[in-house]
């Protein structure tokens, strides 16, 4: 090989370029530039063999959409390439995405840990629906990561955080957690809806399966719901096999075939896709997909603006005579500093809470007084958004669950949006008037 072929390959272009360019490419057919929306159910068999070769996953391409789709499978490839993973697969909602990586992983009977700090509907999730499968989710506290050690038992099959966490601000010390997770042989997931790969990527850290609601930040405009799974690639299936008959097992359905033998270092998306989506079926639409493609295409755009401006109103807030106290990892005084600092160095994120000194009563008329504010339950959007997370995304958690997850009654939590600063500091402080 040439030199210049060597630095070809090694050459990888910027996340910039990537969240415009990665997984998509002219139509071939029409020369169509922008990605389209292939809206179909399915796809012709150039043959009968080809049929059965496609039905045996002996080759790749198109069958139905519960399972591929060609617009989905641009988003899929996009957000794996962002990640630096090996493949994705999508799914109708981040909580889909949550359902088909467990559903993966478990047996009835199985266990696995969680961080304590957490989105609330992941919270109810785990406790009430996973209970009903007979899949235990063990919370604990992983700000301190040695909870962690004595939580594992034989049982437990993987742990699972928010590195930044919904609602509280919190940063957990993914690279620690992913030593334990590596030393007891189980996968580390990651929730990186709120950092995104333009803030964080977990997988440079040690961690093997990253989720995302991308719902949030990578559609960035509060028009279409979706998840996704991402694989490093990297976790040892078969080495663990006694742990995951799930990934090692013949699969009765596809004539014996083992995912993790199979399919290496992409078998568990194969696996999800294959198995997960084929019997559940939360698959994306190609419409949602569009709408996420092409709201990522300026990811890197809006997440700067979007911690600039959380910044800001983070440091208004923290110097406001009306306010408690600020939980925001971008505040030199928060213990997440410099957490934040070594994972999340573009910045701490937009989305985080706040105590007025007013307490609960005040809490609920100051959501009800803003104006440009939203009042709402969503992140990730180009407005920003205010709620009381006690009454409404946390509701269904018991006093000391809310506690715990930081949604306590008084706590007030914000999205920033890309809106001009001074207009949202404007509106916060006529409401907190009020
Ligand atoms: C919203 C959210 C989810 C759930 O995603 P949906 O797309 O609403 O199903 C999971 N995790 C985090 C961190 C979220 O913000």
């Amino acid at each position: 090989m040439d030199e210049t072929n060597a630095s070809k390959i090694q050459y990888q272009y910027g996340l910039e370029t990537r969240t415009i360019h990665a997984g998509s490419r002219p139509d071939p057919v029409t020369g169509a530039r922008n990605t389209p929306i292939y809206q179909t159910t399915a796809y012709t068999f150039d043959d009968a063999n080809h049929a059965a070769d496609l039905f045996n996953l002996q080759t790749f391409g198109f069958i139905y959409s519960r399972l591929t789709n060609p617009t989905v499978a641009v988003l899929e490839e996009r957000i794996a390439n962002l990640e630096d993973g090996r493949a994705a697969l999508c799914a109708s909602s981040g909580h889909a995405a949550q359902f088909l990586t467990f559903f993966s992983l478990l047996n009835p009977g199985d266990e696995f840990i969680a961080s304590q700090n957490l989105y609330g509907g992941s919270i109810t999730q785990f406790t009430h629906s996973f209970k009903r499968l007979g899949w235990t989710c063990n919370f604990v506290d992983m700000t301190n990561v040695e909870n962690i050690k004595s939580s594992i038992s034989v049982k437990t099959k993987a742990i699972f955080l928010e590195v930044l966490a919904n609602p509280g601000g919190v940063v957990i010390d993914l690279e620690a957690v992913a030593k334990i997770a590596n030393g007891a042989g189980i996968p580390l997931i990651v929730d990186n809806t709120l950092a995104t790969p333009f803030l964080c990527q977990p997988f440079k850290w040690g961690a093997d399966l990253v989720l995302h609601s991308t719902t949030k930040f990578l559609s960035g405009h509060g028009t279409s719901l979706g998840g996704a799974i991402v694989e490093s690639g990297m976790f040892d299936w078969v080495g663990n096999a006694d742990k995951f008959p799930t990934m090692t097992e013949p699969d009765p359905a596809y004539h014996g075939l083992t995912f993790a033998e199979t399919f290496g270092d992409f078998g568990f998306t194969m696996k999800a896709r294959a198995v997960g989506l084929r019997d559940f079926g939360p698959c994306m639409s190609p419409a949602n997909a569009f709408y996420t493609i092409t709201g990522m295409e300026t990811l890197h755009l809006r997440m700067l603006r979007h911690v600039e401006n959380a910044q800001v109103v983070a440091e208004f807030l923290n110097s406001h005579n009306s306010v408690d106290w600020v939980s925001y990892a971008g505040l030199p005084k928060s213990p997440y500093y410099d957490l934040a600092k070594k994972y999340l160095p573009k910045g701490a994120g937009s989305v985080f809470t706040f105590g007025l000194k007013g307490g609960y009563e005040a809490g609920v008329k100051l959501v009800e007084s803003t104006n440009l504010f939203s009042h709402l339950a969503n992140v990730g959007d180009t407005r920003s958004l205010i709620l009381h997370p006690a009454s409404t995304t946390h509701r269904q958690l018991t006093d000391a669950q809310r506690d715990a997850a930081g949604a306590g009654p008084k706590v007030i939590r914000l999205s920033i949006g890309l809106e001009t600063s001074d207009d949202l500091l404007y509106d916060l402080d006529q409401a907190m008037a009020q």
